[in-house]
């Protein structure tokens, strides 16, 4: 657990100081979410740009913790140039991970740094806001636009 710990705290202080896609907004997008987390204020819009199912630009903006910042940034950084389905069972493993209450945790090999979260399930009250991101995510896949965007 104690290098599980120390990977969480690297990467949820690197993502948070440095968030990847923040307060960027694709120059051309077609999805568009927000949610919000009441319990801790976090709340966010992401936009993303999909094209022939493969995600092809992304970017957020909105305020909130360190863990949902962070959370946020590591989701884009992963998912960004991935198919919408990698990208949504992508999304099953995060939920699974953080929610479960087994101690199991999904097989993520090829995913060092989306493993650190799971050091959120120490402090079972943060755990929303690490999934908040997620959920965004997933709705945004889901809120299947046609119209396309353009920022000015
Ligand atoms: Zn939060």
């Amino acid at each position: 657990m104690d290098a599980l710990r120390s990977l969480y705290e690297e990467v949820i202080l690197d993502h948070n100081r440095n968030p990847r896609y923040f307060n960027k907004k694709p120059e051309l997008s077609n999805r568009h979410a927000h949610g919000d987390n009441p319990l801790c204020g976090d709340h966010y819009t992401l936009d993303l740009y999909v094209k022939d199912g493969r995600i092809e630009d992304v970017g957020f903006a909105g305020e909130g913790c360190a863990i949902s910042k962070a959370s946020a940034s590591l989701m884009l950084e992963h998912v960004k140039g991935k198919s919408e389905a990698e990208a949504l069972a992508v999304f099953s493993k995060i939920h699974a991970m953080l929610t479960n209450d087994s101690d199991e945790i999904p097989d993520m090999s090829d995913m060092r740094k989306l493993k650190a979260l799971s050091g959120v399930r120490e402090f079972p009250m943060r755990v929303k806001c690490a999934t908040l991101s997620w959920h965004v995510l997933k709705a945004a896949l889901d809120n299947n636009s046609e119209d396309t965007i353009q920022t000015e």
